[in-house]
């Protein structure tokens, strides 16, 4: 096999699987599940988790594509930890998802279209970055504030598993 065969097999695979995480995310758009974002978890090959937006379905502001494709994966193989896993996304993770695939150990993410196409249509991924890079209080005001019980808690569990 030629290394154009392998690169061929390999956006052979890759469209498979977008084309999985399209029908995901327009199946959700017609049932009025959320916007239409879709992914997939692949461990070696396999689809081992699937997810669409379900925000509005679920009223819930965290139930992106990836975070549900996350936890389905979790679910159908008994773990938290994703590792040596892909995942596949319509579009550019947010940072929320983003965060969500570091924690779960996944190493590669590919993604569609990117968030400047996401905000040209009205999602507002360009909001959290602003607040990332000019930390406007306006849009969060994240503050921390000192609280002796708190700190406790990290001190004794420090010390139950040291
Ligand atoms: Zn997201």
């Amino acid at each position: 096999m030629m290394v154009s065969d392998i690169v061929l097999e390999r956006v052979i695979f890759m469209d498979k699987y977008f084309e999985e995480a399209v029908n995901l995310a327009k199946v959700g758009v017609e049932n009025n599940e959320g916007g239409p974002f879709g992914a997939v978890v692949v461990k070696n090959g396999e689809v081992v988790g699937r997810g669409n937006n379900k925000v509005l379905i679920n009223n819930d502001p965290t139930a992106h594509a990836e975070v549900v494709a996350i936890r389905d994966a979790c679910r159908n193989l008994n773990t938290y930890d994703l590792t040596d896993c892909i995942i596949y996304s319509t579009s550019e993770p947010c940072p929320m998802c983003l965060s969500s695939i570091i924690w779960s150990n996944i190493k590669t993410v590919y993604f569609s279209s990117d968030r400047k196409e996401v905000s040209s249509i009205g999602f507002r991924d360009d909001l959290i970055y602003k607040y990332f890079e000019e930390n406007k209080k306006d849009i969060l005001n994240a503050t921390k504030c000192e609280n002796i019980k708190c700190n406790n808690l990290l001190k004794e569990y420090k010390n139950t598993i040291y």
